[in-house]
Parts: C-alpha cells; structure tokens; sequence
C-alpha cells in the first residue's frame, strides 16, 4: 500500500485530494526484458522494473537492484521512499528505482555486464535525457555505474561512478557515513551521551552495513555484534572491524570469522546488551514476531524499509525511539546530488565537503524531525513523513501542479 494512501499520514496532515491522487500511484511504472547470454553460454530472460514515483522536484533518482526476488511492488514502494527522502533533505531530486529480478549472487563479472549494457540499451533515452538517474543499490556497485556511463559518456547520467573516471571521493562510503552520523546523533539526543563505548549491532556488512561499522568503531562505538547472509558474529568486547572488512573483502562473507561467537540473524536483533541496533540489509525484518523481542533503546534504519507497519507499532509502544529510513540513510543520495553536480559543472569536490555536507543535511533534517515530532507528539517516523510530505505538496502548489 502506498504511505499516501495511510491512514496514519491522512490523519495527521490533510494531503490536498490532487495531490494525493498523485502521490498514491507512481508517474510511470515500466516492466522491461533484460535478454542476455550468460559467461555459461545459455539465454536468459529476466524481468526488470523502472519506477518513477514523483519528478515534482527534480529528475527520478534512485538506486539499482539486482536481486532474485525483485518485484514491482517492491519497486514501487523504494522508488516513493525516494520521493519523500530527497523532499526530506532538501535535494532536488525526484523519486524512482529500478530492480532487475535475477539473484545476483550467480551471476559473474562479465553476466553483470551484459546486464547492465541491455538495461541501457532499454533505457536509453530517459538515462541521456536526464530523466532518470541511477546509482547503487543492493546487488549493484561502482563497477557496474561504470558501465553505464561506458555505453553513454555523460558523466551526469549516472552517480556512483568509481572516483577515476568522473565519481565523487566519499560517495561509496556515504551511506554507511550517514547512518553512522543518524546513530551517533541519536545516542547525544536521546541517550544523552557521546558515542564511544556504546554497545551496537549491524545486521548486513554489505556497503551500508560495512561503512556504518567501519565509522562508528571509528569513533569509539563498541560493535559487538554483525551479521550477513551467511548468519552472525558476537563479541561482547567488540568485533575488530577492520580485520572483518579484510577477512570479508577474501571470504566474501562474515561466517567464519575468528575470535567471535556465531549468533543467527533473529538473535543480532534481540540482543539484551545492546542500545543501538542497525538493520542495514533487507526488508521487513523488524516485524510483529522480531519486534516484541528487541531490547535495544535506538533503532537506526541502514536499509530501506526494514520495518513493518506493525513493527513499528510495538517498537514505538515500547518506546524504543526509531531513526526511519528515509533519514539515516539518505547520506548515498546527498553524496550522488554532490557527486551530480560536480559531473554536471566538471568540478572537483574534496572528501571533506562530502562529509561535511552529509552531517549538515542529516542532522538538520534530524532536528526539524524531532522538533515536530515534540510539538505534535510524533513517532520519528510520522514526523519525517508529515515534513517530507510537505516538501513535495509545496513544490507541486510551486509548479503549478495543484
Ligand atoms: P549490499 O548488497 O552491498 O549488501 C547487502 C548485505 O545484506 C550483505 O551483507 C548481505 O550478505 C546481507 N544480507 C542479504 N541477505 C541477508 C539475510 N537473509 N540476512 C541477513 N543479511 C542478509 O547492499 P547495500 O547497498 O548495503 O544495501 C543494503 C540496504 O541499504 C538495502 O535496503 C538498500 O536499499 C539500502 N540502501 C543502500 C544504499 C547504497 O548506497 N548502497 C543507499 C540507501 C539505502
């Protein structure tokens, strides 16, 4: 179901009908066939969907996912978060995303390729247009944003680019940078003390995951606990981060890892000796069976929507406070407006700038967040819808739309 067609949201603000009639279904929705032949020499046809939610406020910005259970509705559903997280921040972008249903896991270097190029060659003009910008998502990473920019050489077609040829220092790492500045931000707020020594778990150590570890271990934070799709590790002294990364980086997974206890994903989330907990791989695994369990005081969402309609009713019954998705990892989409406007301009933006621009944006976002939230007695979740929301119905009175 559409967040617009919520009763919650329609309760707490009045969305103008127009507005609401175009906010509930996306712009465009397509469904493309992606025909390639394999490195194993056999044909495959997979599915992929291309979703623009809302363009009010800029081109139709959002990641790639290459997964094997991608629909459309998932589609549909990330592409309107996107709409609200860039109204939320404050960058000029659109929402949209595109999910390409093929488990990525088996596919080699050169299958991706082939992948991508076909995608490109079905997209073609909404990508030169500029209608349509992507960047990385689950299953997807700079080599692959490389691709695309090799078939179409404007620089500005897509972000995510890898640093050599045209992409923005800080941009791989932006994301989990974000949601490390959300939890660091969160536990001066509401635990009322700095980072270091607070006891955290990551589920996922994929980009958003491995990052958000990488910099909250940096400033002190104790991460004891981390998973991935091979199950989970525990350390209550902490886990070296570092050596994961590396032992990951040959391994390709967490399991086996040396020094630490084995946990199940459904126990990363329950642990009793934690105060913040990060879910940063998939969807809907805060839900009304995981949620009653988890004993941490602050959830911060890495992924997109890792939490159920009914999860987040017992998280916000037992009050844990909850820093949403379209907030605490909207550093990726603030670095790809940066690294955007740098292609755009052919300037060159310093990793510091990236950074710094990424903690303004977010922690400011953040207070008018929690502002709203206190005036009008909001979950952290209805405030940043309520305010996103907002953005997007001015821009449409702006345009002329409404
Ligand atoms: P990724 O593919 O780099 O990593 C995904 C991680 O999830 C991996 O560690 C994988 O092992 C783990 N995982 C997969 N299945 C699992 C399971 N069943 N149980 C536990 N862990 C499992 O993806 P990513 O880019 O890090 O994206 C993760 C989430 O963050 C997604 O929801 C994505 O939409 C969101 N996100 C990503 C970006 C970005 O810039 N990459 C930006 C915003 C939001």
């Amino acid at each position: 179901m559409s967040i617009f067609d919520s009763p919650t949201l329609n309760k707490l603000m009045s969305i103008p009908p127009n507005a609401k009639e175009m906010l509930r279904k996306p712009e465009k929705k397509m469904t493309i066939n992606i025909s390639v032949w394999l490195d194993s020499k056999t044909l495959v046809i997979c599915e992929g969907y291309v979703v623009y939610h809302n363009t009010v406020r800029g081109a139709a910005k959002g990641g790639i996912r290459i997964a094997g259970n991608v629909t459309l509705d998932e589609t549909t559903d990330l592409a309107e978060r996107m709409t609200l997280k860039t109204a939320l921040v404050g960058i000029p972008f659109g929402g949209g995303k595109s999910g390409i249903r093929m488990d990525s896991k088996n596919l080699s270097s050169y299958d991706k390729k082939e992948i991508i190029k076909e995608y490109v060659h079905l997209l073609r003009n909404d990508l030169v247009s500029g209608a349509y910008i992507p960047a990385p998502d689950m299953g997807t990473g700079p080599k692959e944003m490389a691709i695309i920019y090799g078939e179409l050489h404007i620089p500005e077609c897509v972000t995510g680019k890898p640093v050599g040829i045209g992409g923005l220092p800080g941009r791989k790492e932006a994301t989990g940078y974000g949601v490390a500045t959300s939890a660091i931000h969160a536990c001066k707020k509401y635990l009322k003390k700095e980072v270091k020594g607070v006891k955290m778990a990551v589920q996922g150590f994929g980009n958003v995951g491995s990052w958000a570890a990488h910099f909250l271990n940096e400033k002190g934070a104790k991460v004891v606990a981390i998973s991935d799709v091979s199950g989970g590790l525990y350390n209550k002294e902490g886990l070296d981060i570092n050596k994961l990364s590396e032992y990951v980086k040959t391994k390709g997974v967490v399991s086996g890892f040396p020094g630490a206890d084995k946990l199940s994903n459904e126990e990363l989330l329950a642990l009793d000796d934690i105060e913040v907990l990060i879910p940063a791989a998939l969807e809907n695994v805060i839900n009304e069976k995981t949620a009653p369990k988890i004993k941490a005081k602050i959830i911060v969402e890495g992924a997109n929507g890792p939490t159920t309609t009914e999860g987040d009713k017992i998280i916000d019954n037992n009050g844990i406070i909850l820093v949403p998705d379209i907030l605490a990892n909207s550093g990726g989409v603030i670095a790809s407006y940066i690294e955007w406007r740098s292609s755009k301009s052919g300037s060159m933006t310093p990793v510091a700038e990236v950074y710094k621009s990424i903690s303004d944006l977010i922690i400011n976002s953040f207070e008018r967040m929690a502002d709203l939230g206190k005036k009008e007695k909001l979950s952290n979740r209805n405030a940043s819808t309520v305010l996103a929301t907002q953005e997007v119905i001015n821009a449409m009175q702006e345009r002329g739309w409404i």
